[in-house]
């Protein structure tokens, strides 16, 4: 069987940058389950599908055709034949994705995807469900958390290194907004596996949380 890591946890936590070092030191896939998200909602939005329609997001979801690649390592998601790295990183994709997340339809197609890869490759899969609903078997899982005010700042500096002029208090209150939409949801919400180790990384470096992780592994 192939090793598989699921890692959860809410927005801005730092699952995507530690479980890519996870990867690597372990020689593994990273699988940004994310980034799926985040495709789906591109595509919605590019079709001006409206949020509050969760019919209509059903219906168009079946329009879209998302898989991954690798190249050098990098995870490329594909939509309908393009590559979407490129658009998929704006708050206003990740609220979107929030959105899209919520409904069954677009879950289900998208877990698919995910559980083929897991049962295939070793695999460090990061997103919401991971340790709860798309690998329960999974050989680790992790619930990492940080405070709002902690994960805010964190995407602040982001989009400011990217020459971006954000407003601090409107990501927090995004974030905030995003946890509860994910935490709430009907089907597959956020929530720490009854089996998953708590590492909250508020007061934490990179590179301790990461062996952190690699140490429940052995
Ligand atoms: O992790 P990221 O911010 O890229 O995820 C965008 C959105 O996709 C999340 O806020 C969440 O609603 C959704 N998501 C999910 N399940 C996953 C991964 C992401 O519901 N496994």
């Amino acid at each position: 069987m192939s090793l598989n890591i699921a890692i959860d946890g809410p927005a801005g936590a730092g699952k995507s940058t530690i479980a890519k070092q996870v990867a690597k030191e372990l020689n593994a896939i990273y699988v940004d389950t994310g980034a799926m998200y985040r495709a789906m909602a591109y595509f919605m939005l590019q079709n001006s599908v409206n949020k509050e329609d969760s019919e209509a997001i059903s219906a168009k979801s079946k329009e879209a055709d998302i898989t991954i690649k690798y190249e050098n390592g990098q995870q490329i998601v594909v939509l309908n034949g393009e590559n979407v790295n490129g658009v998929i990183r704006t708050e206003e994709v990740g609220n979107m994705a929030s959105v899209c997340a919520v409904n069954k339809d677009v879950r289900l197609k998208l877990v698919e995807l995910q559980r083929a890869l897991a049962a295939k490759e070793d695999v460090v899969m990061d997103g919401r469900d991971i340790g709860t609903y798309v690998l329960p078997d999974a050989n680790v899982k992790v619930y990492l958390t940080a405070s709002s005010a902690c994960r805010a700042k964190r995407r602040f500096d982001e989009l400011v290194a990217k020459g971006e002029k954000p407003d601090l208090a409107k990501i927090e209150a995004d974030i905030i907004d995003r946890d509860h939409r994910d935490m709430t949801r009907e089907f597959a919400p956020l929530k720490q596996a009854v089996d998953a180790t708590l590492i909250d990384s508020s007061n934490m470096s990179i590179e301790e949380v990461k062996n952190a992780i690699i140490a429940l592994t052995k």
